[in-house]
């Protein structure tokens, strides 16, 4: 009698004796207890984001089972993770890595190919290996969470010294969120930036370390497996060591697996001080992004701010009903009155200061006078506001606290769930204009409240669009798809790609990054195949398929 019952859905073209002999195998390598095969619909029923789902979509647009794994692996260290690969290579049964899973919004801790074999990696790699405050980083492993970085900050008394970043919800991992190029609000808000060299199993099952890592540390015991010599002092200190930067090709990507990796932390800056700064008018877009972007390339505004339309605020604020009983879409005469009921603006910019008084007092005047030439303009600090949800998320988040607070907004509508649409664009009152266009205009046709923000990185904006659906309700599910494939298309056409994608797109927004005849997807195909020949390195990852696998018949929709 086979030790495990059969999986819900198996790996393609493989049938049910090939997946045990392949789960029996993965068995020897990870222990029994390190195993889940996902074999019967109770096992995919989480919605929880704390005790997130290993094997599904918690915030599925398509139909739940669309994208499952039939099994999850939980290495144990890196060693399994390398026989695992080797495994994956000899069955030829695609994994799918995760760190925490919960990558919200994009997938969760789902495939991309239906059956795959999940490896969990942050079940139990989840040290923190060093945390330096001299210069200033943390080396940690898949499974550290942003909450478990700042527990241990706390815990050891290292706040005095140094700070994280964190993005807005801190259940996730520093390694899952960084590889995404997730962003968080404080100077160190660009997580890719800030990372500092990696260890990455390939799909052969070799172990690099990148950047000063690939220099042996000379008091390291060679007698040690790879993966647990003492590094190279310098490899969280300089990101490009020498010869080819390759650090790049494990990010969005399916070409390793990341098992350690270095993070940059901020000094304790000496003080900070959060604002929020409120605009009366829908019109005041332009103004403000206007004034923003000189003052965010001169580092006057240190960190990325978040510039909120009103719904964000309010939707973190209660429920829909809490502010109409009708089904009709919210007018601009309702919005206005949603902000004045809640003190707040059509537009509404969260900032922080950071450093002693005499810098923040300085910063502060000329942010204060800047944006003080639009008429109606209000300056609050947390003090102003003392009930007030978003603010004092904000007041946290921004000075690299974790907190889960900002994923209430999802409740929104009832069974609230998210897809996130992602477009990059210049800093200018135009684009930004252009684009609340076009994107509120296209949310609104397919049956949506608009509810989008704009982060300020340095010389673009992220706009993160929400678009909020009932995931009970099957056709709520289908106006939201349609949307999103909609504004995909529509901001393309104007030179707008997005930065980040849900499972369920990924082929459409990879197609959009076309030029010159599909030149990087054809350079990325042939990375795929020269390091994971077999494709069984997550197939179809941000729409770049192996040759093994007949693209056509994958893209979706199929
Ligand atoms: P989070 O840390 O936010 O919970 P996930 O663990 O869900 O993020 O990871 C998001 C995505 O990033 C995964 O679906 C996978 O594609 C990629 N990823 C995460 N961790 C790793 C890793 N350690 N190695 C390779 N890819 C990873």
């Amino acid at each position: 009698m086979e030790e495990f019952r059969d999986p819900f859905v198996l790996p393609p073209s493989v049938d049910r004796e090939k997946f045990h002999e392949f789960i029996s195998r993965a068995a020897q390598v990870v222990g029994i207890m390190n195993i889940m095969v996902i074999s019967d619909p109770s096992q995919f029923s989480k919605q929880d984001y704390m005790d997130s789902s290993k094997s599904h979509d918690m915030f599925h647009v398509l139909e739940k089972e669309e994208f499952l794994s039939s099994a999850v692996v939980m290495p144990r260290q890196v060693p399994d993770v390398q026989d695992m690969m080797r495994l994956a290579n000899e069955f030829e049964i695609p994994v799918w890595p995760f760190s925490t899973g919960r990558n919200i919004g994009y997938g969760g801790a789902a495939p991309r190919v239906r059956g795959s074999v999940a490896l969990d990696l942050g079940r139990h790699m989840n040290r923190i290996l060093e945390v330096n405050t001299d210069a200033a980083y943390a080396l940690v492993e898949p499974g550290v969470s942003y909450f478990d970085l700042h527990d241990y900050l706390v815990k050891n008394n290292l706040r005095k010294d140094v700070w994280m970043d964190v993005p807005d919800l801190g259940g996730g991992s520093l390694i899952g969120n960084t590889l995404e190029r997730g962003i968080g609000y404080t100077p160190y808000g660009d997580h890719w930036m800030m990372h500092c060299g990696l260890e990455v199993v390939l799909p052969d099952g070799s172990l690099i370390r990148t950047g000063m890592g690939a220099l042996p540390n000379p008091q390291a015991d060679k007698n040690k497996s790879p993966h647990e010599q003492e590094w190279n002092k310098s490899w969280q200190l300089f990101n490009y060591g020498f010869g080819p930067y390759n650090d790049g090709i494990f990010s969005q990507s399916s070409l390793g697996v990341v098992v350690k990796m270095g993070v940059s932390l901020m000094m304790n800056p000496g003080g900070f001080q959060s604002y929020l700064i409120t605009f009366p008018r829908n019109e005041d877009l332009h103004k403000i992004v206007e004034i923003m972007r000189p003052l965010r390339i001169s580092l006057v505004i240190q960190n990325a701010p978040k510039l909120e339309s009103i719904l964000v605020a309010a939707a973190l604020a209660g429920p829909r009903t809490k502010y109409t009983s009708s089904e009709k879409l919210l007018d601009d005469q309702e919005l206005d009155n949603i902000a004045e009921q809640l003190n707040l603006g059509r537009w509404n910019l969260y900032g922080a200061l950071y450093g002693p008084q005499v810098v923040r007092d300085s910063l502060w005047s000329v942010i204060k006078s800047s944006f003080g030439n639009i008429p109606g303009a209000k300056f609050f600090f947390l003090e102003d506001r003392p009930d007030d949800l978003a603010m004092q998320t904000r007041n946290t988040t921004f000075q690299g606290i974790p907190t889960i607070s900002e994923l209430e907004w999802v409740n929104w509508l009832p069974n609230g769930s998210h897809l996130f649409f992602s477009p990059i664009a210049p800093v200018t009152g135009d684009e930004a204009q252009a684009q609340y266009q076009l994107t509120r205009q296209l949310v609104q046709e397919h049956g949506f409240d608009f509810i989008g923000s704009f982060l300020v990185g340095l010389r673009e904006m992220h706009h993160i669009v929400c678009i909020v659906f009932d995931r009970k309700d099957d056709e709520s599910r289908r106006r939201a798809y349609t949307l999103i494939k909609t504004l995909i298309a529509a901001a393309a056409a104007r030179g707008w790609g997005e930065y980040r994608a849900h499972l369920a797109l990924m082929d459409e927004i990879a197609g959009t990054y076309s030029f010159n005849d599909n030149a990087q997807m054809k350079l990325n195909e042939k990375l795929k195949n020269a390091l994971d020949p077999k494709g069984i390195l997550a197939p179809g990852k941000n729409g770049v398929w192996p040759a093994n696998y007949k693209k056509e018949e994958w893209v979706m929709p199929h």
